[in-house]
């Protein structure tokens, strides 16, 4: 009696050990291979991806079916460039004085779990305040609150009065002088501390800006705004801690400085041209657009009052112009990794960055590995952005067919991250 219950046990506990999750799909696009799979299986055990099978495969007791034949199945999407504890509006230049850490980092959790419903599994966060991208990376991570896989690089460093520098604009007797704790730097010795800084604080990679920008209350958006000798101290002493590189740049001489001195990505590249697109392929730098970022601020700057006086004509000459240099450089053969600049537009709408990416002349399929293998193979995750064999179950679904109507990737309708369902 005795040894039966003790093997029925056993037998129990090994057919629960072996329960997988069987998604049968209509259509099954990989990440990687050049067309999809149709009328396949999709087979995930825990949190891993066991592997496509053609067909319908019959459930085992205890597997779990999602019956999504009349769907596509991709990989989950990567958004290489997000601010998940900031959200822009006409509001937010007066939050830094409204809003504690404490509030920005539980807002994020919001936006984060926005983003994860929109079908985006994996993040870069690239610029917060107070680190409250950490914070949420780690709550993330231990299982308090639902969101996407983040890799943050924790608080942006710019120079004096640079991109970065949170203080522009602001009543200095209140700000005082900022430094590489901050996130602003001049000179090699500082670049050194604002780097190490970072790897104190846990961040996962460094973002720098390396020219003026859009949203910040200052002048150019696009003069350079760090020496050679600074960008060659960041990039070595990020290397010395394992830390990647991105760079936010509009301008082209701050962004031809940043590639000569070995960075990982450029931001934005509102002014990249033929001269630097073989630059940007020479060495191994991928750009990441930001498109619907272009198309947010555009659009707000023909609001009186939205955006401050000295914003508004940057947000006007740049934002229309980074959907062109992207079709240029796609068509010139740099590496396109899909990102958006969420929170300077509503978070949870990153899916519209495909249809603007199409729109421009990339190939729907293109679109959709710019956001998974290629996003994956920048970031340096190897187990993210495929849906092969041995790779974490991070899928994301829709009814229909994204190749023929890419806008339908701007609503999701299945979310899975880790092997669980979220939506
Ligand atoms: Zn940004």
């Amino acid at each position: 009696m005795k040894k039966t219950l003790l093997s029925v046990t056993l037998w129990a506990l090994c057919v629960n050990a072996h329960a997988l999750t069987l998604i049968h799909a209509g259509s099954i696009i990989d990440g990687e291979a050049a067309k999809p799979v149709r009328e396949a299986t999709l087979v995930l055990d825990g949190n891993r991806i066991q592997g496509i099978e053609k067909g319908y495969r019959a459930p085992a007791e205890g597997d779990t079916v999602i019956d999504w034949r009349d769907g596509t199945l991709m990989p989950g999407f990567i958004d290489m460039h997000t601010h998940l504890t900031f959200q822009g509006s006409k509001d937010s230049y007066l939050e830094p004085y409204t809003l504690n850490p404490a509030d920005v980092a539980l807002r994020g959790v919001m936006y984060g779990k926005r983003t994860l419903n929109a079908g985006f599994t994996t993040v870069r966060d690239l610029g917060d305040a107070g680190l409250g991208s950490i914070a949420l990376r780690n709550a993330i991570n231990k299982g308090w609150v639902q969101g996407p896989r983040i890799f943050t690089a924790g608080t942006s460093i710019g120079t004096t009065g640079g991109h970065a520098d949170k203080t522009n604009g602001r009543n200095q007797e209140l700000v005082g002088d900022p430094g590489p704790k901050e996130g602003v730097i001049n000179g090699p010795a500082d670049a050194y501390k604002a780097v190490r800084q970072r790897y104190k604080d846990g961040s996962d990679l460094i973002k720098i800006t390396a020219t003026g920008g859009v949203l910040s209350v200052a002048k150019s958006g696009e003069n350079p705004q760090f020496t050679d000798e600074e960008l060659k101290a960041i990039v070595a002493a990020a290397k010395d801690y394992g830390f990647k590189v991105a760079v936010h740049a509009h301008g082209k001489e701050g962004m031809k400085r940043a590639i000569l001195a070995g960075v990982n990505t450029i931001e934005h590249g509102t002014y990249m041209d033929e001269e630097l697109f073989p630059l940007m392929k020479k060495h191994n730098v991928a750009l990441v657009p930001t498109l619907l970022a272009g198309e947010f601020v555009a659009d707000k700057a023909k609001i009186d009052g939205y955006f401050p006086e000295v914003v508004r004509p940057k947000a006007a000459a740049i934002g229309p112009k980074i959907q062109g240099t992207f079709a240029k450089a796609y068509k010139a053969g740099v590496t396109i990794a899909f990102g958006t600049d969420a929170g300077v537009y509503e978070h949870g709408r990153n899916g519209r960055e495909f249809t603007l990416m199409v729109d421009a002349g990339m190939p729907p399929m293109a679109a959709i590995q710019s956001a998974t293998s290629v996003a994956a193979r920048v970031l340096g995750q190897s187990d993210l952005g495929t849906l092969k064999a041995g790779m974490l179950a991070d899928v994301t679904g829709v009814k229909g067919n994204p190749l023929e109507n890419i806008a339908l990737l701007e609503a999701v309708d299945l979310v899975i991250k880790d092997g669980t369902r979220v939506k």
